[in-house]
């Protein structure tokens, strides 16, 4: 389960950051395509943040969409998966988009 790793670094980072102060939110940006499972990252979130200044802060996941980009036609379009055909027949498709995990907003008190 790699979301463990992902979660500690994300709640160390935010800890070393915002050092004394206490934090009661926290919004992630998770793409889907990046295969990280959101509820994973939710569950390892409370392990993570017990005992530090972002514990029992409530944890918000923002599910951004996969975008590609065809190089034969240069036509975007949403993905679901890693592997995607374009209209046009293509199968050379660039992620633009839906692979990204970024810390949107935290809130401290
Ligand atoms: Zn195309």
């Amino acid at each position: 389960m790699h979301e463990l790793a992902i979660t500690q670094s994300i709640v160390e980072h935010i800890e070393e950051h915002l050092e004394g102060s206490r934090v009661v939110r926290v919004v992630l940006e998770i793409g889907a395509l990046s295969a990280i499972v959101p509820d994973a990252v939710r569950f390892c979130f409370d392990v993570c943040a017990r005992g530090t200044n972002l514990e029992g802060a409530t944890l918000e996941i923002i599910r951004t969409e996969g975008t590609g980009g065809c190089r034969a036609c240069g036509r975007t379009m949403p993905l679901d998966s890693l592997v995607a055909s374009c209209a046009c027949g293509s199968t050379d498709v660039a992620i633009l988009r839906g692979q990204e995990l970024r810390v949107r907003d935290v809130e401290v008190v």
